[in-house]
């Protein structure tokens, strides 16, 4: 039945949403502006909490997203999350109608998993969008300085990225109930602490989150 419900889901070659545990997932992009080291979409063959995440040929316009998630009976899930195997802030505004439109059908708890580069990827402070309309927002820091950053997730925005995150979650924090920062199990304890102290210098929750292998 599962499996029946899941291919039904697939636009583009790709699951476009997806359940993993209780929760309902949408694989929003496969784009980003980084290039993480550990980063599933270097590292694996399309798979992370479903298989297929890689779409061909284009990805589903948010109205195509819309259709999937209305077959659903969305009060069933805990969160529903705004993910990818990409970056959802490549599709920021699309993002941001899908959540308008699942806060018409009543009240759900919207999460998104971000990298926290939305206001650089859409020129201006997006993370006053997220008022009202997102319930929980998880950052992923990663580093504790703008090198940091970016020796380990090669953003396009290079020496600027770490920065404008922290920028993002500033805001954020003012605007959604529940904000973390995340980072990766496998980093040094020291550079741990130092990404804690940051996080919660901008008034974030701080988890690490384990790494995910092939
Ligand atoms: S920010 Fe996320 S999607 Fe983008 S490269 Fe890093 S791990 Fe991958």
């Amino acid at each position: 039945m599962e499996n029946e419900r899941s291919e039904s889901n697939l636009l583009y070659g790709a699951r476009a949403i997806y359940e993993h545990g209780l929760n309902l997932y949408v694989n929003v992009t496969n784009r980003c502006p980084n290039r993480c080291d550990f980063c599933l979409r270097q590292n694996s063959k399309g798979s992370l909490y479903a298989d297929n995440l890689w779409y061909q040929g284009g990805e589903p316009s948010k109205e195509e997203f819309w259709a999937l998630l209305q077959r659903r009976d969305l009060h069933r899930y805990p969160e529903i999350v705004f993910c990818g195997y990409g970056e959802p802030a490549c599709r920021w505004d699309d993002v941001m109608w899908l959540c308008d439109k699942i806060r018409q059908t009543g009240s759900h708890f919207i999460r998104v998993n971000t990298n926290g580069l939305a206001n650089l990827i859409t020129g201006r402070n997006a993370a006053l969008d997220l008022d009202g309309r997102v319930d929980a927002v998880s950052i992923s820091l990663n580093a504790s300085t703008p090198e940091g950053y970016d020796a380990l997730c090669h953003s396009q925005f290079g020496l600027r990225a770490l920065p404008a995150i922290l920028r993002f979650t500033s805001t954020a924090v003012l605007n959604v109930p529940h904000v973390r920062m995340t980072a990766v199990s496998t980093m040094p304890k020291a550079e741990l602490e130092a990404c804690r102290q940051v996080a919660e210098s901008v008034g974030a929750d701080f988890f690490i989150r384990e790494y995910i292998p092939e």
